[in-house]
């Protein structure tokens, strides 16, 4: 099955404590979550996949985590305070308000995707509307101490840009890449974790020679590609959409967005531009600090183009559940399976005592524990039967459980169930390790 809704995977988070709604007991705040136990767990999985692919397995990155509350200048310098905008309306009949570019239709007569009343945009126009989060720096609220929660984490990086280079002695082409929150008073979030008001973006700006812009682009396009599919997503449910022309910013020279068929539709998760030398040559003359680059080959000094893959994690993450997903009919009933990728899963390993009050069975299933946990995330779980154990740890994701029996305490051997074939094999504890080791590496 794969038309998997919206609230199954809700509701599925909630159950088994992938996400929850933020400040639930107080009626929630609708446009923030909460990642539980198990969220928690595949969202730092899906980051460290993404910090190996883009810095520990190339020779042409760097890390930062630069802080999220900045100088208020670099935001009168990247644009965001004069142009970090969008249109909206309200909509007079029901009163919601929303952005002109999410209003169905075109021209001057549109319909208010909620109550369908007609909205006029000549009679009712537009307004703009900042999308940064303002607060005050300081024990005194005036005009001098407001600063802003970072909308992007990409401008942390362009400040950063010369004190990279020059502690790490670096040579274009070269890139920067970065994790961490952001934060956009988003006026319509919605569609669980896809748009909210706080969110973590894992963003890379990529320095080259501009003679090398197109090229670096195109790579960079392909390897962002790729790795949806590397760690699982369906290659039919993923697809790039390239900016046209007007879509465009007018420093920029190409945008590629990779997009998902979320059940609401085909939606952003990653857009990878290629950016010029904007935001460096902005930066430059706001701080009046000289922010090229010395190309010693060519004697030369310059400003680099820069290349911008910049991801959600949240979005990311949401993609991956979702893509997981699957219901299987087995004996008559269903059965729920989160086929994640096992650098993904939030447990690799569930061990299950098959009598949970023998105590020499549970002595020993705590033994193959405390041996795997250095090398894997294991879980001990006797809190059911074990046809439910197993449906559960499925629903979750879990790759493999080991059951420990009667027998087990008397021949060493354990048995061994795969997530996704469901075949069951009885091993020695001695190979256990092998065993492991062949199928997580
Ligand atoms: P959208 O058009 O969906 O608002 P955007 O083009 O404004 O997105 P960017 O500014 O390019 O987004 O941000 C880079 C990435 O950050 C997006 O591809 C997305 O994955 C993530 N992102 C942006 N806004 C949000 C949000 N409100 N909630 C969750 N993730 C977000």
């Amino acid at each position: 099955m794969s038309n998997v809704t919206m609230d199954t995977i809700v509701s599925l988070c909630k159950r088994r404590g992938f996400i929850f709604p933020s400040s639930e007991i107080y009626g929630g705040l609708g446009s923030t979550w909460d990642y539980g136990p198990l969220g928690v767990e595949l969202k730092r999985n899906v980051k460290q996949a993404w910090w190996n692919s883009v810095v520990h397995h190339r020779d042409d990155m760097e890390g930062l985590d630069a802080a999220i509350l900045m100088h208020p200048a670099t935001w009168k310098a990247s644009g965001h305070t004069d142009g970090f905008t969008d249109a909206l309306v309200d909509c007079k009949a029901c009163k919601k308000r929303f952005r002109v570019d999410h209003l169905p239709g075109s021209g001057d007569l549109r319909k208010c995707p909620d109550c369908q009343a007609e909205i006029d945009l000549i009679k009712n126009p537009p307004r703009l509307f900042n999308l940064m989060l303002k607060t005050f720096l300081g024990p005194i609220e005036d005009e001098s101490a407001i600063t802003y929660l970072r909308p992007e984490t990409a401008q942390g990086i362009f400040v950063n840009f010369q004190n990279v280079v020059n502690s790490r002695h670096r040579k274009l082409p070269f890139g920067i890449a970065q994790i961490g929150k952001s934060f956009r008073n988003e006026i319509t979030p919605g569609n669980f974790t896809f748009r909210t008001r706080e969110f973590e973006q894992m963003e890379i700006e990529y320095f080259v020679n501009p003679d090398n812009a197109s090229e670096a682009y195109k790579q960079w396009v392909e390897q962002r590609f790729a790795w949806y599919q590397e760690y699982g997503i369906k290659k039919e449910k993923l697809q790039l959409r390239i900016h046209a022309d007007d879509e465009l910013a007018h420093y920029a020279s190409g945008c590629t967005d990779i997009e998902y068929e979320f059940p609401f539709g085909w939606s952003e998760l990653e857009g990878i531009a290629n950016r010029g030398n904007f935001d460096l040559s902005q930066h430059a003359k706001q701080s009046g600090k000289d922010l090229q680059y010395f190309d010693q080959a060519a004697n030369l000094k310059y400003l680099p183009h820069v290349i911008e893959p910049s991801g959600g994690v949240d979005r990311a993450t949401l993609a991956f559940l979702v893509d997981a997903y699957r219901e299987e009919a087995v004996k008559g009933a269903t059965r729920v399976v989160l086929g994640l990728h096992k650098e993904l899963c939030p447990f690799q390993i569930a061990v299950l005592p098959l009598l949970k009050k023998n105590p020499q069975i549970v002595e020993m299933a705590k033994k193959i524990i405390s041996g795997l946990k250095k090398n894997y995330v294991v879980k001990y779980d006797d809190t059911a039967s074990i046809g439910k154990l197993y449906r559960r740890q499925d629903e979750i994701g879990t790759l493999y459980c080991l059951t420990v029996d009667v027998q087990s305490t008397e021949d060493n051997m354990i048995t061994i169930r795969d997530r996704d074939t469901m075949l069951q094999e009885r091993i020695s504890l001695d190979q256990l390790d092998k065993y492991l080791q062949e199928k997580l590496g």
